[in-house]
């Protein structure tokens, strides 16, 4: 997936951005150097830019410092003396939010990429990353061992918002969602406090950081379950673009074994190595598998999705698991982009024809349409286990449209027109694809979860000091 995006309120463009010195006093700032260990950066750091920079490059914040913490206590001493100063705190891992929550005008980031060590305990089969780690840097060193844990589609995404939105990806058929798989997060409370959260220790605050976004605390360390994946049967698949072959798609893949997750993208034909020049621009279902199973059976797992159409490349077979992730690795590179997402209870008429029609005719820059077909391990945990609730919806529909700063307004309104014309019936959205849209929170959180968020935020965190995220608001 790549560049996901939309504007949030106070966001200014990369080009607007100030660059000037600390809006802190000398006095404060070095209130705030005294109580880290690790490094505070200030505007005129030649690093500045760089570390306050996100994934969509359509946000642009200034914060008044950067803390990048040496350790967790780095990371209380922080909140601390954001609260003491009375300054906004924002929380970056990844970078990666398609909302642009990571950051701050004026107030204090704590840039978490400093907390990245991965332990992978091949005995007791779990792995162990700091909070500010990727699913890169865990995805390998799990996959030295033969071993993986559940994240999403893109390597440069951070394990910390990844995990707390809730995590959907190569593996969710076979062995669920990233929260299905956290034993326990170690995490530092709005008051300072370092403390072990796990079903066994505060079973509320579990729920809650298993879907509820980053807005119970700031997470240090997550412990995750990790299970045998080494060599799966993966790749892509590109179909030509019809209305068959997309109905096709979503039956085969909700037949398919649990075995097989696919992550497909109706898109033109890139002008990749691998794309002969007569099919780039061509209107096409590009199908990503990955089959983690045994490898002889891959095949007739796979017939179904080839039988849809002559393929116009296939490119599926035996592979790394982590080699999958070259296919996206596109998308990890920061640009300008809308995004809109909504769960489908599946691809209806009238979203099928608006799929082809928008996808052949012109339209501004290099428009995707994500198609997730969900279920399995994913599904058969109950809705209301943790505080993602859209367990049993098989369909997950993301317009990305890529664009520049010059042309974002036209690609917002074609995006969101698109996006209309998909989500008749919609029953929700993944808050981690949810971006700064007036009235959608209660989609990502709906009745009972919501109303069990505001309470365990009002024991928590009652003053919402964590409040850069999709807020739930403790009044
Ligand atoms: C290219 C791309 C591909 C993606 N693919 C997938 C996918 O396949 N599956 C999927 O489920 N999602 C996917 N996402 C969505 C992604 O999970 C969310 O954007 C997620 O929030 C990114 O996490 P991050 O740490 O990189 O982001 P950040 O921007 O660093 O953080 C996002 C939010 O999480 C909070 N946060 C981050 N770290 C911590 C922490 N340690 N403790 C407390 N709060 C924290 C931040 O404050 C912020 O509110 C994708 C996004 C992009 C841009």
């Amino acid at each position: 997936m790549s560049n996901p995006a939309t504007p949030v309120a106070g966001a200014r463009s990369a080009a607007a951005a100030p660059v000037s010195s600390s809006p802190l006093g000398a006095a404060d700032l070095r209130a705030l150097r005294d109580a880290v260990s690790g490094e505070v950066l200030v505007a005129g750091d030649p690093r500045f830019d760089a570390v306050r920079g996100l994934h969509n490059t359509h946000y642009s914040r200034t914060p008044a410092a950067i803390v990048r913490p040496a350790d967790a206590i780095d990371v209380s001493r922080a909140v601390l003396t954001a609260r003491e100063l009375g300054l906004e705190l924002a929380v970056k891992s990844g970078g990666h939010s398609v909302a642009g929550h990571s950051s701050t005008d004026g107030g204090i980031l704590i840039d978490m990429r400093t907390l990245n060590a991965v332990d992978i305990d091949p005995i007791r089969w779990v792995g162990s990353a700091q909070g500010g780690t990727t699913a890169g840097e865990y995805t390998l060193a799990a996959h030295a061992h033969g071993m993986a844990t559940p994240f999403g589609d893109t390597l440069s995404v951070g394990l910390g918002g990844l995990t707390l939105g809730g995590g959907i990806g190569w593996l969710a058929r076979k062995h669920g969602m990233t929260i299905d798989n956290l034993l326990e997060a170690d995490l530092v409370t709005a008051d300072g406090r370092l403390v072990s959260v796990s079903e066994e220790s505060d079973p509320d605050l579990f729920w809650a950081i298993r879907g509820g976004g980053g807005n119970f605390g700031i997470v240090t360390r997550f412990r995750y379950r990790l299970h045998p994946v080494e060599i799966v049967s993966g790749g892509a698949l590109f179909l030509p673009l019809s209305r068959e072959v997309l109905r096709g798609l979503v039956d085969a893949s909700m037949a398919a074994p649990e075995a097989l997750t696919q992550i497909s993208f109706v898109m033109r034909m890139p002008p990749a190595p691998f794309v002969p020049a007569e099919l780039v621009g061509t209107p096409s279902v590009v199908v990503m598998p990955v089959f983690s199973g045994p490898l002889d059976e891959a095949a007739a797992a796979m017939a179904p999705f080839r039988a849809l159409a002559t393929p116009l490349i296939d490119m599926v077979g035996p592979m790394p698991y982590p080699a999958q992730y070259q296919f996206t690795a596109e998308g990890e590179a920061p640009s300008a982009g809308v995004l809109r997402s909504s769960f489908l209870p599946d691809l209806n008429d009238a979203a099928l024809d608006a799929i082809v029609e928008r996808h052949s005719s012109s339209a501004p820059g290099m428009p995707m349409l994500q198609l997730r077909v969900l279920g399995g391990a994913m599904a058969r945990v109950p809705a209301d286990a943790t505080a993602f609730a859209h367990r049993d919806t098989p369909v997950m529909a993301t317009v990305i449209t890529g664009t520049t700063e010059d042309h974002y307004a036209e690609a917002l309104a074609w995006t969101e027109a698109y996006h209309a014309e998909l989500s008749v019936g919609s029953t929700g959205v993944y808050s981690n694809f949810l971006a700064e849209e007036a009235g959608r929170l209660s989609q990502a959180y709906p009745g009972a979860t919501y109303e069990r968020l505001v309470q365990v935020k009002r024991r928590v965190d009652p003053q919402n000091v964590f409040r850069g995220n999709h807020n739930i608001d403790p009044s």
